[in-house]
């Protein structure tokens, strides 16, 4: 292609080749929920965020989860980044939010307005990781809180949890510039916080959102379209990976995907959709 349009061409494929969907115009079947087609956009967005949600919490009873089955069959692994981080006896999100300070550790520091530790219950059997901050997060202080964090506010309650039974986190806790991946040597200087965040909660099962994500924990440089939906292990967790919400806010038809990859985690939890609301007369 010789037209000057190829530059943009040549970064919307790199950007869906990050994602990990190539090839992404394969057709991915319509089915989904109703509740999340209702959230979707097929509007493109420039960030990975939009105007804020200040509230978010749903006022549904806190469901009381099974206890743990017994563990499935699970893929190995290749060593990740978190293998080289060292045990904290005792440690607590307090202590590691504290650890953190005003931190000044990577580049990332330099044009961020917030730090943005992470959202949610210490105690959440079910833990999200996404890449980083965005717009809307950067200026609340707060992981997914833009348009692709009120769709996973509603793929949770889908599940029939509520955005404060779980927790929400990313892999590096300062805004990229200009929404740009966060570079290997930041990731490798952030991840030691997430890895002490996760070991704190110890969730039952995490769910990787987005290749960033994904590659990072499990130290892979594979695409998340080739082990979407797999069961890994984890430092004594179940970990799933799939796609970003951000990324189904450009492609809806790729719901019915994380939607059957949501339902996995369920199952491992124990969870039943929540049964839809009786409409009024
Ligand atoms: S991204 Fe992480 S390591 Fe870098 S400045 Fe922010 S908190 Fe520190």
């Amino acid at each position: 292609m010789d037209s000057p349009n190829r530059p943009h061409m040549e970064a919307w494929l790199r950007y869906f080749d990050d994602l990990g969907l190539s090839p992404f115009y394969l057709d991915r079947g319509a089915a989904e929920l109703p509740s999340l087609a209702a959230a979707a956009s097929p509007a493109p967005e420039t960030t990975r965020g939009a105007p804020s949600n200040a509230s978010r919490r749903s006022a549904a009873a806190s469901p009381v989860l099974p206890p743990p089955r017994p563990q499935d069959a699970v893929l190995p692994v290749a060593p990740s980044l978190f293998d080289a981080t060292p045990r904290v006896e005792g440690d607590s999100l307090a202590r590691i939010r504290e650890d953190i300070g005003d931190c000044k550790r990577c580049r990332l520091c330099e044009a961020r307005n917030t730090i943005v530790f992470g959202d949610g219950s210490e105690t959440a059997q079910l833990v999200f990781v996404g890449e980083g901050p965005g717009h809307d997060e950067d200026m609340q202080g707060l992981p997914f809180v833009g348009r692709a964090g009120k769709l996973l506010t509603q793929m949770i309650e889908a599940m029939g949890l509520r955005r404060e039974d779980v927790y929400i986190c990313n892999i590096v806790k300062c805004r990229p510039p200009g929404n740009r991946q966060p570079e290997r040597d930041e990731v490798a200087t952030c991840s030691p916080f997430l890895d002490r965040q996760l070991a704190a909660i110890h969730p039952r099962v995490i769910v990787c959102l987005g290749n960033v994500a994904a590659q990072t924990l499990l130290g892979t440089n594979k695409s998340i379209s080739q082990f979407r939906g797999q069961w890994f292990s984890f430092r004594g967790s179940k970990l799933l990976a799939t796609y970003h919400p951000a990324f189904l806010l450009r492609t809806p038809s790729a719901k019915s995907e994380v939607w059957t990859d949501l339902k996995k985690v369920m199952a491992e939890l124990g969870l039943k959709p929540p049964k839809p609301k009786p409409r009024s007369a």
